[in-house]
């Protein structure tokens, strides 16, 4: 059967845990070993396993089936998935970035900005700004969408426009949404980054990430780059993540339905200020975000009109946690948690105020995460 002909949600589930040929199991064996025998092999295609390995091939043609690309490569974690996407640039070559970013992408740019890359963060919803910030040197655009922790959305076909008219890549941090919600490359991205510790793999129980794109060119230079760096995932942790994805479809649909339900609850509560949801008719991109995801996501910010240390200490089914996109709905503060790395005057100067709530809504009964967050609220 031709993989393109499927619909998304049945790629998950069969491409790349196609059954093993030997014993016809139908999910696939995980290769553990590190090395492979060359006796009577001429160009053998496994060699050593930093390099090749066959359970994580696996992973990987189920990741680039989901966006119906070319390619994927997965990496030990999210961050070295971002930091396989910067190795793209030679010394000097400037990055254009969202100013509302993961903060552990803002850790990563002050890594490599101290090694000589420049960093530029700029609103990207704003196209007269990025426009403004587009200097000769840039090489490549960083692009949360929606962003990290305000849920911005940005126009990834505009921005790959832009990108591409200064010779620049054009990469999409696509964790928040995941790739069955918005598909970058459709849009002219040159790269879909996930943190597949999120949504993809869905169950908190394992750190993953991966790059997607259709270029041999940019394959060349990835591949090498990871099999020289090393940052490869373990065969029993391509395992885990291509496990999880099977369910995500399903995973996706009962969180967006869960979440779209807690920000109307929230809009109606005294206790909260601005609700930041794409979903929202009021969410200032809620027209973009309807062009160019299928739903609006799992995650909600909101500012809190009251005290944010008893909110936390309230909640009972909701774990207080970083991360997102997982079985379980967290909670969490971003100004002392999943964005304290970033100096606190520049987190208020970009709306990152100690008020700042965010939830990863995931797939409890939605009665019970409603009963509890009010009872927490009030
Ligand atoms: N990108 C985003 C938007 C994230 O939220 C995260 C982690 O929270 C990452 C990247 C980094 O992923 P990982 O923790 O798998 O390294």
């Amino acid at each position: 059967m031709n993989e393109h002909s499927l619909r998304p949600a049945t790629r998950v589930v069969h491409v790349g845990s196609e059954s093993a040929a030997e014993h016809g199991d139908i999910v696939p064996p995980i290769h553990i070993a590190t090395t492979y025998d060359q006796r009577g092999r001429d160009n053998p295609k496994y060699f050593y396993a930093r390099g090749e390995n066959p359970t994580r091939e696996r992973l990987e043609a189920g990741l680039a089936a989901v966006e119906n690309a070319q390619r994927a490569l997965v990496f030990s974690s999210g961050q070295a998935a971002g930091m396989a996407a910067l190795s793209l640039l030679t010394l000097g070559q400037r990055v254009l970035a969202s100013n509302d970013v993961y903060g552990g992408t803002y850790s990563l740019f002050t890594l490599v900005q101290r090694a000589g890359t420049p960093i530029t963060y700029v609103d990207l919803t704003d196209l007269d700004a990025a426009g403004a910030a587009m200097e000769s040197d840039v090489k490549l655009i960083w692009l949360e969408t929606p962003t990290n922790p305000q849920l911005k959305v940005a126009d990834i076909a505009a921005l790959a426009e832009l990108a591409h008219g200064n010779g620049a890549y054009l990469v999409v941090d696509n964790t928040f949404a995941g790739p069955l919600l918005q598909q970058p490359l459709a849009l002219g991205a040159d790269i879909s980054l996930y943190s597949t510790t999120k949504s993809i793999a869905g169950h908190s129980d394992v750190i993953g990430g991966s790059l997607v794109y259709n270029s041999d060119e940019l394959h060349q230079h990835l591949q090498f780059y990871r099999t020289s760096a090393g940052n490869v995932p373990s065969p029993f942790d391509c395992y885990l993540i291509q496990r999880g994805m099977k369910t995500m479809a399903l995973r996706v649909e009962r969180q967006g339905y869960n979440a779209a339900t807690l920000a109307r609850e929230l809009s109606r509560s005294p206790m909260v200020g601005t609700v930041l949801y794409p979903g929202l008719e009021q969410h200032p991109q809620h027209e973009l975000a309807k062009r160019q995801m299928t739903a609006a996501g799992s995650i909600i910010s909101f500012r809190y009109n009251g005290d944010v240390d008893t909110l936390l200490k309230r909640v009972q089914l909701w774990t207080v946690a970083v991360s997102l996109g997982s079985v379980h709905s967290l909670i969490e503060c971003p100004a002392s948690m999943t964005h304290r790395p970033i100096p606190r005057a520049q987190r208020l100067a970009h709306g990152i105020t100690d008020d700042l709530i965010r939830l990863s809504v995931g797939i409890e009964d939605c009665a019970d995460l409603v009963e509890d967050l009010l009872q927490a609220l009030s």
